[in-house]
């Protein structure tokens, strides 16, 4: 997550169990799991390497995905909205703005990149497709905007995305909904673009 295995570059078992002084198979253990969400690549007869950045091409892919299923998704849960919903919702969404104090510049953007990520998938749990919600989720696509945006400008202008979007659900306004996720995921790919300049 932090670069510090550069991307790209191999992830020799050996080396790694002996580093951590442990035996292989936990190390072997922890890089399936990690390839499982795609931090980690495995080729055979090579073996394992950090998984590359996101080329520009897969990150454009990949919010054209998100612009299919997400605005759905908040229509959806604008339709099912409850008051406990909701209010569970706005408890996720304070806890970007608040939380603890951040130690350092990392720990307070990967805190906002989870905090995000869990935002989103409240909105898609309440929503009630399961299928929309395990396929974004696979794609696992905070973790890698967190790696994307390692080294660059931490941005919490989505906060104020994340509240036009919390208006339209205490309005219980699917179509408002549906806009104002559209908009916000728009906005942030091209807040993100910024890491392929
Ligand atoms: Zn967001």
């Amino acid at each position: 997550m932090a670069l510090e295995i550069a991307p790209g570059s191999r992830i020799p078992i050996d080396v790694l169990a002996r580093e951590i002084g442990v035996s292989q198979t936990p190390v072997r253990e922890a890089l399936t799991r990690l390839e499982r969400e795609g931090l980690v690549r495995k080729e055979h007869l090579i073996g394992y390497s950090a998984a590359p950045q996101w080329t520009r091409k897969q990150f454009e892919d990949l919010y054209a995905f998100r612009l299919l299923l997400e605005p759905e998704g908040a229509r959806l849960a604008a339709q099912n909205m409850t008051p406990t919903a909701l209010r569970d919702l706005e408890a996720v969404a304070a806890d970007m703005e608040h939380g603890e104090g951040p130690v350092d510049r990392t720990t307070r953007y990967s805190r906002f990149a989870r905090a995000d990520a869990h935002f989103h998938d409240e909105i898609l749990k309440i929503a009630g497709n399961e299928v929309i919600r395990s396929t974004l989720s696979g794609q696992h696509v905070h973790l890698h905007i967190f790696r994307l945006m390692f080294n660059t400008r931490v941005t919490q202008e989505a906060l104020e995305e994340h509240e036009s979007l919390l208006d339209a659900f205490r309005a219980g306004d699917p179509r408002a909904a549906m806009d104002a996720m559209r908009e916000h995921v728009e906005r942030s790919r091209d807040r993100l673009l910024m890491a392929f300049e």
